[in-house]
């Protein structure tokens, strides 16, 4: 069993698709809220940055750092 450190770490990797540990995670992620919030709250901010790169708007941070903080506050109340 990872430790939510573990998850911590590659979770990352495991966006990417890129770790063996895929399923391990999983089995953290089913069992530990903390974890889902966290790799969800990532999968955002990734998915925001990206779509901020292909939209060349990736200049400003504070806009994106904004839609960021928005989207983490609209998916907490929907918790
Ligand atoms: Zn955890």
């Amino acid at each position: 069993m990872l430790s939510c450190k573990q998850v911590a770490t590659i979770a990352s990797d495991y966006l990417d698709k890129s770790t063996p540990l895929k399923w391990q995670i999983r089995l953290h992620l089913l069992m530990c809220a903390n974890c889902r919030r966290f790799v969800r709250h990532m999968k955002i901010t990734r998915e925001l940055s990206k779509q901020m790169v292909l939209n060349k708007t990736a200049d400003d941070v504070d806009t994106i750092w904004n839609k960021v903080q928005q989207q983490i506050k609209q998916d907490s109340q929907s918790d």
